[in-house]
């Protein structure tokens, strides 16, 4: 029986399935899709994310291939704050196609098995009264063929959708708030600059990120709140990209090099990190907002939180107590910055929370200064 059997070949399924084929242990990866694929994101890594993949001696690769990012540009009504990161604290801005690609095959250099075109479709589950277990998962193959595959440990890594965690119960989209996410590149017209600054535009009831990006392109996210119906992706990021002067000036009529990708909603609630069997990591344990831009840089802390216990538990052969020192351990390690990213989700839900935060900007403009750095984990 195979040892671990992880779901999602994203950051934190690469990452912990690279974290366990180190210290020995038999992972088998699995993804829907073939590598490299496209996600909608930011792209950026912060100073947080760069500083754990050199803890685990990952650097160069796609990271050499991307852009430094010094700091980021945050404006709000009638107020702009730059915050530049401190000379040794650099993010970087690297395509998602790139940079998945790069840390599935560090995993699999590491030993990993990875077998792309296999969709999760639930875990597979030993069931009584009151107790349920997790024994590994049911998969579908492309040709439509399901089979059980069992493993001592289930990892669910497939990302803010995660099959694998709503199948028993585990994570759900909150009735609020309900925000989507449309992303598109457009073609930059000057050359990249030696590092860049990323961008968030944040305006009552929508907001918008932007960075250069490698291969002469920006990357523009616009997430709303409630989408009105109707329009077209790319009509509706420019009916809201038109709303803003300076965005409306650089890409309310500029065409997308490639068709606009749509999330949504984005928020993801987890009640916990898993059960006996089975951890989340990642998106699939829980998904903030985009806006503070450390997702994957939480996304890779939990999952090497997550791999350390299923090395536990595969050592001492013993569930007892497993998920709940996950969920503890996750408190530690995440718990802050969890809470100040609900605190910042909090603030910009409402029309005042956006209009007061512009006008503290505006006076003193050194908290906000403060909380980009905190938001960047580059303090
Ligand atoms: C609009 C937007 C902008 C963002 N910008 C940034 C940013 O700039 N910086 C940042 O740090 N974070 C950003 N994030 C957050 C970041 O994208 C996520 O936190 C990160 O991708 C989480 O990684 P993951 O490995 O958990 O999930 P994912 O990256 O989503 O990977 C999940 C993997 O699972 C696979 N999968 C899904 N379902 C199944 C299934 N049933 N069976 C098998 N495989 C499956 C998918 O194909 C995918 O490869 C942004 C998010 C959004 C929505």
């Amino acid at each position: 029986m195979l040892d671990v059997l992880i779901a999602g070949a994203g950051p934190a399924g690469a990452i912990a399935a690279r974290a366990l084929a180190l210290r020995g242990a038999r992972v088998l990866l699995i993804d829907r899709e073939t590598f490299p694929r496209d996600k909608l994101c930011g792209d950026t890594l912060n100073p947080g994310a760069i500083e754990l993949l050199r803890e685990v001696n990952l650097t160069g690769g796609a990271l050499a291939m991307g852009l430094p990012i010094a700091g980021m540009r945050v404006t709000g009504p009638g107020a702009s704050v730059v915050a530049r990161y401190r000379d040794d604290r650099r993010g970087v801005s690297v395509r998602r196609r790139d940079l998945d690609l790069w840390l599935l095959n560090q995993a699999v250099a590491a030993g990993v098995r990875f077998e792309p075109g296999l969709t999760a479709q639930s875990a597979l589950t030993v069931d009584s009264a009151d107790f349920v277990a997790v024994r590994g998962l049911v998969i579908r193959d492309r040709s439509g063929v399901v089979t059980r595959m069992p493993a001592s440990v289930t990892i669910a890594a497939d990302g803010r959708r995660s099959a694998v965690a709503r199948s028993v119960g585990l994570g759900a989209n909150p009735a609020s708030p309900r925000r989507w996410a449309y992303g598109a590149y457009f073609h930059a017209d000057n050359p990249a600059p030696e590092a860049v600054i990323g961008e968030m535009h944040v305006r009552a009831g929508w907001y918008a990120g932007a960075v250069r990006v490698p291969g002469d392109l920006i990357n523009v996210c616009v997430v709303v709140d409630r989408p009105p119906a109707g329009l077209q992706p790319i009509e509706l990021m420019r009916s809201f990209l038109r709303r803003d002067p300076e965005l409306s000036r650089r890409f309310a009529t500029a065409e997308p090099v490639e068709p606009v990708s749509v999330l949504g909603p984005l928020a993801v609630d987890a009640s916990s990190a898993g059960l006996p069997g089975l951890f989340l990591v990642g998106d699939a344990a829980g998904f903030v907002d985009p806006m503070t831009g450390d997702g994957l840089n939480l996304a890779m802390r939990g999952a090497l939180v997550a791999a350390d216990e299923a090395m536990r538990v595969l050592e001492s052969g013993d569930w007892t107590g497993a998920v709940e020192r996950l969920n503890v351990r996750r408190q530690q390690v995440l718990g802050s910055k969890l809470r100040f990213n609900r605190w910042v989700r909090r603030l910009t839900a409402s029309s005042a929370g956006v209009y007061a935060a512009g006008l503290a900007a505006a006076v003193a403009p050194g908290i906000v200064r403060k909380m980009i750095v905190e938001a960047g984990d580059a303090a």
